[in-house]
């Protein structure tokens, strides 16, 4: 299509690598011509869910992480995909404050960023098989009286 543009990233799944990640997917975006705060958005979201591939998804053995980015009209989707542990139960992961390892100081709070800071999102998963989170935000359709 005419107006669709798509970006695809694969790295491993090292916490170095979270910075310069959600990095790729705001620079790929600039093209929408996003607001700071959507940057900001995109990049705080971008981020919690390679976070969670690698603590979670991959218990911080070293694998591979991908990230699929589409942009189709004003439209941004990415995906965020490993190929870990996977989540018994989606629901239940998604509540706020829920955390399987609060030992480690987590709060339980990353999905719930994700859902605040995007329009949508969508995590399909399976037990041994990995994850998949969809997300998608609008840009550009806020107040910007001088674009
Ligand atoms: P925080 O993000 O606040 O540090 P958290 O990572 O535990 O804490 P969420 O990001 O909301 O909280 O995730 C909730 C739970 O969902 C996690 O504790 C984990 O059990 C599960 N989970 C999330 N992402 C994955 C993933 N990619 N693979 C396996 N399990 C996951
Ligand atoms: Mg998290």
């Amino acid at each position: 299509m005419e107006n669709t543009n798509e970006m695809m990233l694969e790295f491993d799944s090292r916490s170095c690598n979270e910075g310069f990640a959600r990095v790729a997917v705001a620079a790929f975006c600039t093209q929408l011509n996003p607001t700071l705060e959507e940057v900001a958005d995109i990049k705080t979201a971008v981020s919690e869910a390679i976070t969670n591939a690698v603590i979670h998804g991959y218990e911080n053995q070293v694998r591979k992480i991908r990230i699929e980015c589409r942009i189709v009209g004003q439209d941004l989707y990415v995906t965020v995909i490993d190929h870990g542990k996977g989540i018994p139960d989606v629901r239940k992961a998604m509540e706020p404050l829920y955390t399987t390892k609060p030992e480690l100081d987590r709060s339980g709070m990353g999905f719930a960023f994700m859902e605040a800071f995007m329009d949508e999102i969508a995590v399909a998963s399976q037990p041994g098989e990995g994850t998949e989170v969809h997300m998608k935000k609008r840009i550009g359709c806020g107040s910007r009286p001088f674009a």
